[in-house]
């Protein structure tokens, strides 16, 4: 598949176009960032694994029928994905209290949820990505209320697949955000409401289920040490990454930082 201009670059991804108009190449980078871009840092590596453990969630997924944009893997760095119009939503479900919603409301930080809440984010950098309600996205046409039921049941399902996949290797999911699209389908010759972007140890909050270690991004935001040897762990116990491989070996695990201001 030939890599054509850029089409767009965030925080962590960059889009390329192909020859065909409805496909696009998703290349994933080593920087993170947090708190809205005031801390930025390069971990090396974290490309690479995000990578792989999308593609293998995604593909577990789109096996229990929810549809999703990724197409293929085409090497360590990049998917080939169907190209999306996003919506301007960021789709959060937490099954544990922790994080934003501790802050927000002072709910003890690890209450287990009675069951999982959704909240939605306006996807705006400028504005640090702000909660809101249904009734502003229809007020303003980000979506409709009928792709809302569409998209609240995949998260719901979506959130049930990933509780017992990680479940399954001793991680508890405690939160994740999601993003869908609108895709052609060639088949039906409609657009199609489809789960985008990525999901990975970036975009959700999992816990080792008898230490409660934390297996994700927050080891970044909290300056906790070791990001890519807990993302190493989470493709390990998917079954992604051979148990012998040291982060030595593939030069793994250095982090390089590039900006740390406090807010
Ligand atoms: P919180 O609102 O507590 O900061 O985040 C809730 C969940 O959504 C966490 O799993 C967090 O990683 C994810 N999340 C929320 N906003 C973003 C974002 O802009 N980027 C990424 N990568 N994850 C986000």
């Amino acid at each position: 598949m030939i890599k054509g201009k850029k089409l767009y670059e965030g925080k962590a991804k960059i889009i390329y176009e192909t020859k065909d108009k409805n496909l696009v190449i998703q290349h994933f980078k080593d920087d993170a960032t947090a708190f809205n871009n005031l801390k930025k840092a390069k971990v090396e590596g974290k490309g690479v694994l995000n990578n792989r453990i999308s593609e293998h969630i995604l593909t577990c997924l789109s096996h229990c029928g929810i549809k999703t944009h990724l197409i293929k893997r085409l090497n360590m760095r990049e998917q080939l994905i169907k190209k999306a119009e996003i919506f301007p939503v960021e789709f959060i479900v937490r099954n544990i209290a922790t994080g934003s919603l501790t802050k927000r409301l002072g709910i003890p930080d690890g209450t287990h949820l009675e069951k999982p809440l959704l909240e939605y984010c306006y996807k705006k950098d400028e504005l640090n990505d702000p909660l809101i309600s249904r009734e502003h996205i229809y007020s303003f046409g980000w979506a409709t209320e009928n792709e809302i039921k569409i998209i609240d049941n995949m998260t719901i399902r979506i959130n049930d697949i990933l509780t017992g996949m990680f479940r399954a290797v001793g991680i508890k999911l405690v939160d994740f955000k999601i993003e869908y699209g609108k895709s052609w389908n060639k088949d039906t010759e409609q657009k199609e409401i489809v789960l985008a972007d990525e999901i990975s140890p970036d975009t959700c909050r999992l816990w080792d289920v008898k230490t409660e270690k934390k297996l994700d991004k927050d080891r970044f935001r909290k300056d906790l040490g070791n990001i890519i040897q807990a993302y190493q762990e989470v493709a390990r116990r998917l079954g992604i990454m051979p148990e012998e491989t040291n982060i030595s070996e593939v030069n793994f695990g250095r982090t390089i930082p590039i900006k740390f201001k406090k807010k």
